[in-house]
């Protein structure tokens, strides 16, 4: 995707906070944090959302899983995290390349959603 905001972060071509990269997915600090703690996990091949998953796409949403509490650990948040993957329009999905939130700190984030 030529013109995706994360794939162009994956190939360096825009400047990421990169904390964690393998063959499968790379972990950068988000831009604008909304914790202590609040990365972006993403594939480093170009999925829209969990709405355009393949077969094939399923190591990659693995490792993502995987390799959060590493993440969190290693980040500033060892005693757990919460992980989000806005999806589509309803789930207010900005950026259209999957990524999942991995958010945390020395405090515990706070309630899951807001009643609306
Ligand atoms: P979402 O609303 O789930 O699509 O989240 C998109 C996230 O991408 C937001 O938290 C933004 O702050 C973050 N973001 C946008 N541009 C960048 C960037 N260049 N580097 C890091 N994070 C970004
Ligand atoms: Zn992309």
């Amino acid at each position: 995707m030529d013109d995706c905001l994360f794939c162009k972060i994956v190939r360096g071509e825009i400047p990421s906070r990169k904390v964690y990269e393998d063959e499968l997915i790379y972990a950068f600090h988000d831009i604008n944090p909304l914790r202590p703690l609040h990365l972006l996990v993403i594939p480093k091949h170009h999925i829209t959302s969990l709405a355009t998953i393949a077969e094939t796409d399923t190591p990659s949403l693995g490792r993502i899983l995987a390799v959060a509490d590493q993440l969190a650990s290693e980040n500033g948040s060892p005693d757990g995290f919460r992980v989000i993957i806005n999806s589509g329009r309803i789930g207010q999905q900005e950026v259209q390349h999957l990524h999942a939130h991995i958010v945390g700190g020395p405090e515990p984030v706070g309630p899951m959603l807001k009643r609306i």
